[in-house]
């Protein structure tokens, strides 16, 4: 399922600077014959940080100091899709490394219930297959729960260069952090005129965003033969925000939404259908980005648990002979290395406590126990870089 590389020792360092992975996992991995993500591999090599050179290229030179001063830089680790830290005087924009990989992991999934009209299927008489929407809305179910569980995504497909839509909703991400340090350096507290009071606790989002859609038109607009990718790429952004929201929150009654993001967009298609109408962009760059986000909506629609990947597989492999239990560490060294260890590790550590509570009544239970020990007990050799027995102490 995973796309792994011949793991040569350039690339291995590459790897280990990038994602910021210690040797020691990184070596147990490859001696277990973990593959190594494709994604990772095209991230890392293009640590030759592009976040940098972009900001370098954008920012003007009549822009307040504060932005003209601010750095950016790529973050080997994060649960954010990108971030502004603006304290003091200098202000810095983040983007974990693994952004686009997750774009692109997203982009993959959004489009695969989408039969092509020149496919060879002659049955493909619509576009949108539905039997294909339940396969991506199981997928999608996965990876919600991977988002929660592990902030690590696996994505399927060989070619992992980033164009088209990745390139523009990275761009857009940066953008709108770009617009959250331009308004604090100006020091606008305003609210803008066409705030709706529902809209009122968004404000900074939805400013920011403004800043970023103009920004990013002025570029399409210099470039129309990427618009249509443009605005698939702010909405792509956005499916990936929403994503995180409804993986990470729950509400009243185990409630998960897409509250904010869906507001962002709203704003975002608004300004867009603008923007078309004074034919800046093309009614057909909206009409595809308003496609996109359709179709991530038809997937949240679909959703009707966010399972816990992590719980599944110790639940899994616990029911399987010892032999292969092994399967369960290597899962679990693989998600630590490239993923977010923290969430990994405190996600085992609440399914322990759980299955402690159980033990005396269910053998399920109890055999997730066992098999809790014998991962710890079979990634002794990464103990102190791995983080997980004194998160079970
Ligand atoms: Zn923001």
């Amino acid at each position: 399922m995973n796309m792994s590389l011949p793991a040569s020792s350039s690339g291995l360092s590459s790897y280990q600077e990038a994602f910021g992975v210690s040797s020691a996992i990184l070596s147990e991995l490859q001696r277990r014959g973990g593959p190594l993500p494709l994604w990772a591999a095209q991230s890392a090599k293009d640590r030759e940080d592009w976040l940098y050179s972009l900001h370098e290229a954008v920012t003007e030179w009549d822009w307040p100091q504060q932005v003209r001063e601010a750095s950016a830089g790529l973050l080997d680790k994060g649960s954010h899709l990108g971030l502004a830290d603006i304290g003091g005087t200098a202000a810095t924009i983040m983007m974990p490394i693994s952004t686009p990989g997750f774009l692109r992991v997203l982009l993959e999934m959004l489009g695969y219930p989408f039969v092509s009209p020149l496919s060879s299927d002659p049955q493909a008489t619509t576009l949108l297959d539905g039997r294909r929407m339940d396969t991506a809305a199981r997928e999608f179910e996965r990876t919600l729960g991977m988002i929660h569980d592990t902030g690590y995504l696996d994505a399927r497909a060989a070619d992992v260069a980033f164009g088209g839509a990745v390139t523009t909703g990275v761009r857009f991400l940066y953008y709108h952090e770009l617009g959250h340090v331009m308004r604090s350096a100006e020091g606008d507290t305003s609210r803008p005129s066409w705030l709706v009071p529902e809209e009122e606790y968004l404000v900074e989002e939805l400013v920011a965003d403004q800043f970023a859609f103009v920004m990013l038109t002025l570029e399409l607009r210099r470039h129309p033969i990427m618009q249509p990718s443009g605005f698939a790429g702010i909405a792509l952004a956005l499916a990936f925000v929403a994503a995180k929201e409804f993986a990470s929150t729950t509400y009243g009654g185990g409630r998960r939404t897409t509250k904010n993001a869906t507001h962002r967009m709203h704003r975002l298609l608004f300004w867009a259908a603008k923007s078309a109408g004074m034919g800046v962009i093309t009614e057909e760059a909206v009409a595809v980005g308003k496609c996109f986000w359709d179709a991530s909506h038809g997937l949240f629609a679909r959703v009707q648990s966010v399972p816990s990947p992590l719980f599944s597989l110790l639940l899994q492999t616990a029911m399987r002979p010892v032999q292969d239990w092994p399967t369960a560490s290597l899962h679990i060294l693989r998600w630590c290395a490239f993923g977010d260890r923290s969430k990994v590790v405190s996600t085992i550590r609440s399914i322990r406590d759980e299955a402690q509570r159980q033990a005396s009544q269910h053998s399920r239970a109890e055999a997730v126990l066992k098999l809790i020990e014998f991962v710890l007990a079979d990634t002794n050799c990464v103990r102190v870089p791995l983080g997980l027995a004194e998160a079970l102490d």
